[in-house]
């Protein structure tokens, strides 16, 4: 069978036995360890960042269920926002906004709905395969009536304390997608890229001296013509220079982009240029011209160390917005919700915002009112879903009052335990900064924000629940009436002031504050489950990559704290970026990584998951995603346990009861005492959700296993005295027992394996090793003189085979003698040592030295040389039966001829060690025609045998 297949069958097992359900159902109610899973969308198929999320997110429930807590696990989905109605689009051929108008908002909801969970098979597929254990069919969905009017209840509270007011604020825009965007969403996928575009000085003319011209720099010619002010800073020293017959105004410290000659007419500090009056290059509206186009005072935020210290001000930026409020400037906004010109020249109207900055340009050099231009590369943001770029823009919108639960969201984050810790501060400073948050978005597919509006005396009412909807609507409302926009749009109610009519306000919800009100809305709260919530919030663990920190953990945050000035998590694991192998995003159309699918049927799941535990991503650190060392770990880790397995299916082991005491030899006792702390160790790292050093201590363990207790042991399996053999069986299947338990978090298939096959041999009872409690170390049983004595123990054999092999000598060959110097071992270790190394001799030299030194005596005696035949013969003979396919019962005669005297001299000297290792009854030194041969060498000799069956 292969290892996929292995895998496949214990996945068919623990379905068939519902063993998720019982570990769950096993452990009490009033012992809850809470988790939320953060939702994905389902409109794309699950890539190694998810693959990454469902195993953290599946190690540490699984390790706290063990640990006799009730992790309940509940798969969720993301089903708003743009994301999806940028692929409905798409399908449906929508370049703008207003086609969706025309096909009809009802439409257009009803197949985004169609659509939302389009590849939910393909992630149950994944999500199973990985071994991820969740409640996956019973999911919740933001777009379910239950979990949107808990939106509407959370929204109505913090409405009602009054930490909700619509303003006008500079936000990004992104004109195709006609929404606002935040901040968190940009930087969240880093949707800045590098480009290079025309950056221009232009010259704007002085009123009063027409042959005077203050020079403004920009990176986006588009919106000159939407210019309304000049700012400067009126402390900073400014120039005028002439040349050739015109005189120009900048900053003293850009006077270096001048690149004629110059003569410097004038220094003078800014608060001189105030308030002169200047022509500007485009004319838009009266209001400017009475209002606008003379020079202000930006302050220091007028840098002096770019463009030319003079600031050209348009509607469209953030500093831009603040001048024109302070100054009482004339908002115009002269590009339309969809990038297109308003305002300005009549032969441009209706040209999209990026293509204006061309036609801008070659107008300017036209009226001989450009400086200069040249290429600039800076970065730019774009639209996260279809990469138009965005634009700064004054929008009205719906805000949370974030400044004034700050302090509580600072003080508050203290509290919250953030793996790895130094994501703390990092979180601090997001907070620190963060602007108040944009919750409107003005969109159709996502929960209608439940604000209504009078048509006359503009009063607002919030509704908070379908109840309060019933209660206030001037049509009929049914109990399950959807809460999407093209519903509840139709849905009108009644002015208590005036008595008009109030219409729903035309916005959506931005789709993070129903990710963030996830804890409560996954459950209905407070319709629902209000006794269930009590001891279920807050979680104890979350864990998502290091993009969530300001998204899906800051917006939780925000809105427990607004709902219960709590925090929503205790324990933050943060992951974090999988990259291609060269260290470039992973890009389906590149190619440039291996299909997850592939990775998993050639090393299997458990392999991928201890790759991805053990490596850094596990402390926010990003991966270069490696095939080879996941073959590595499969073999390191996979295959070592499963030759374990196999040599221990092969042994007789059938007894209930383990009694440890008894065994007395020091392999057992070491095995037992390094498997005691290891208990210890990785307890206290899974405490800390510290999966790599986790798997570091549990691959030393496996290595130790394999390549030293088994190798040194196997003699012990075989012997013929029972208390040898029992003492060894328990010692292994102990052992085993345990390191199924410790891995079951981290690599559950092989675990389950482990703890089948311990079951088979009547070692364990359960029906699962899934069902089993964490193990616990036993103080008594940790040795650590005798570990140490060990380690140095396998130190001298390492080092002496390193000297057997620079001398050339095989390990077949024993030798006579190693002396060691500077250690006090006792006879129990040297014997180990000697059986090792195929050493006939240990001396220990006890003259003082500091250091450990090791003498080998590479000389072969004839006598040496003849007891390395010996054994080499006796190897090549036992592959000579299994060749035959002979069982250990088979007697034989055996026939053999050599021309070398030594083979000869050996077969004479130690003919019963030989007859009895390969279960001969007689050596015949005689080979004849008739006879069916097989033939080895021995360094070089040619030796022929027969091997004759006599049974
Ligand atoms: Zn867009
Ligand atoms: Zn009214």
């Amino acid at each position: 069978m292969s290892y996929n297949e292995k895998e496949l069958k214990i996945i068919k097992f623990w379905k068939d036995n519902h063993i998720f359900e019982k570990s769950i159902e096993q452990r009490p109610k009033r012992n809850p360890y809470v988790f939320y899973d953060g939702p994905p969308f389902a409109t794309g198929l699950p890539h190694y960042g998810h693959i990454l999320s469902f195993v953290t997110k599946d190690v540490f429930p699984r390790y706290w269920t063990m640990k006799g807590y009730r992790c309940e696990r509940r798969w969720g989905w993301d089903c708003h926002g743009l994301p999806i109605e940028s692929i409905c689009e798409r399908t449906l051929d929508i370049r703008q906004k207003n086609e969706i108008f025309e096909m009809g908002l009802k439409n257009f909801n009803e197949f985004c709905r169609s659509k939302v969970l389009w590849y939910t098979n393909e992630w149950k597929e994944t999500v199973e395969r990985m071994g991820k254990w969740i409640e996956f069919d019973n999911s919740y969905k933001t777009m379910d009536n239950s979990f949107m009017e808990t939106v509407w209840y959370i929204f109505k509270k913090i409405y009602t304390e009054g930490l909700v007011y619509r303003g006008k604020k500079v936000l990004y825009y992104c004109p195709r997608c006609e929404t606002p965007l935040s901040n968190s969403e940009i930087s969240m996928d880093n949707s800045y890229k590098d480009v290079t575009e025309q950056s221009v000085i232009s010259k704007f003319k002085l009123k009063n001296d027409p042959s005077t011209f203050l020079l403004a720099w920009t990176t986006t010619p588009w919106t000159l013509i939407g210019n309304v002010t000049l700012a400067i800073n009126s402390k900073a020293i400014y120039v005028k220079v002439k040349i050739g017959d015109e005189f120009f105004i900048l900053i003293k410290d850009q006077l270096n982009i001048v690149k004629e000659n110059y003569e410097v007419i004038e220094e003078f500090p800014g608060s001189k240029l105030l308030n002169k009056k200047y022509e500007p290059l485009y004319r838009i509206s009266n209001d400017a011209d009475e209002k606008g186009y003379y020079v202000i005072d930006g302050g220091e935020e007028v840098l002096s160390d770019e463009g030319t210290g003079i600031i050209h001000v348009a509607l469209y930026g953030e500093f831009d917005y603040e001048m024109i409020k302070k100054y009482d400037l004339p908002q115009i906004q002269h590009v339309d919700e969809q990038g297109k010109l308003a305002l300005g020249p009549p032969e441009w109207i209706g040209l999209w915002f990026k293509d204006l900055d061309e036609v801008v340009l070659e107008d300017l050099i036209q009226k001989n009112l450009l400086y200069s231009s040249e290429n600039y590369t800076h970065s730019y943001p774009f639209c996260y879903r279809c990469e138009t770029p965005l634009i700064y823009n004054a929008l009205d919108a719906w805000f949370i009052d974030i400044q004034q639960i700050k302090v509580k969201l600072l003080k508050t984050n203290e509290m919250i335990n953030w793996y790895p810790k130094e994501i703390a501060k990092r979180y601090q400073n997001i907070v620190e900064t963060a602007p108040d948050w944009c919750i409107s978005r003005n969109r159709f597919w996502a929960t209608a924000i439940p604000i209504w509006e009078c048509e006359g005396c503009h009063a607002v009412k919030v509704i908070g629940s379908i109840k309060e909807l019933q209660e206030n609507a001037v049509e009929g409302v049914p109990d399950d009436v959807d809460l999407h926009r093209h519903i509840v749009d139709e849905i009108h109610l009644r002015c208590q002031n005036c008595g008009k009519v109030m219409n729903r306000i035309p916005e959506v919800f931005d789709c993070w504050l129903e990710s963030g009100s996830m804890p409560y809305a996954a459950k209905h709260y407070p319709f629902e489950n209000v006794e269930w919530f009590k001891t279920n919030f807050p979680s104890d663990f979350v864990s998502e990559y290091i993009g969530q920190v300001r998204a899906w953990f800051y917006y939780m945050h925000v809105i427990s704290i607004l709902l219960f000035d709590e925090i929503p998590f205790r324990n933050v694991v943060v992951n974090g970026n999988i990259l291609a192998e060269d260290g470039t995003k992973m890009s389906k159309s590149k190619r440039n990584f291996p299909d997850p699918n592939q990775i998993i049927e050639k090393y299997g799941a458990d392999a991928l998951r201890i790759y991805l535990m053990s490596s850094q991503l596990m402390r926010a650190q990003d991966l270069n995603f490696k095939e080879e060392i996941v073959k590595q770990v499969y073999r390191r880790f996979n295959l070592l346990l499963i030759n374990v397995l196999r040599f221990y299916s092969m042994v007789d082991i059938n007894n209930s009861t383990i009694n440890l005491a008894d065994s007395r030899n020091i392999m057992d006792k070491w095995i037992i005492s390094t498997l005691n702390e290891l208990i210890g160790e990785v307890t206290l790292r899974m405490d800390d959700f510290d999966t790599s050093e986790v798997c570091r201590l549990v691959f030393s363990f496996v290595e130790d296993l394999s390549t030293w207790y088994l190798k040194n042991s196997r003699n012990r399996f075989k012997s013929e005295l029972e208390s040898k053999r029992l003492n060894a069986m328990n010692t292994l299947s102990y052992v085993l027992l345990n390191l199924a338990k410790l891995s079951a978090p981290l690599t559950p298939f092989i675990s389950e394996m482990i703890y089948q096959k311990l079951k088979e041999n009547n070692i364990t009872n359960l029906e699962s090793v899934h069902l089993e409690s964490w193990p616990s170390y036993e103080e008594e049983l940790i040795n650590q003189d005798l570990q140490q004595k060990m380690e140095l123990t396998k130190e001298i054999v390492k080092r002496t085979f390193e000297l057997r092999e620079n001398a050339k000598i095989p390990v077949r060959q024993v030798l006579q003698k190693v002396t060691i110097k500077g250690v006090d071992l006792k006879q129990e270790y040297l014997d180990l040592i000697s059986q090792t190394l195929n050493v006939r001799e240990v001396v220990v030299d006890n003259s003082p030295v500091e250091e450990l030194s090791i003498n080998l005596d590479t000389v072969i005696t004839p006598e040496l040389k003849l007891e390395g035949i010996t054994r080499n013969l006796i190897r090549n003979l036992n592959n000579c039966r299994k060749k035959k396919k002979l069982s250990p019962s088979n007697r034989i005669n055996l026939y053999i001829s050599s021309n070398n005297e030594q083979i000869l001299e050996a077969l004479d000297l130690y003919e019963n060690k030989i007859k009895k290792s390969i279960q001969a009854d007689n050596i015949i030194k005689r080979i004849t025609d008739q006879m069916e041969t097989q033939i080895f060498k021995i360094d070089d000799n040619t030796v022929e045998v027969s091997l004759e069956i006599k049974n």
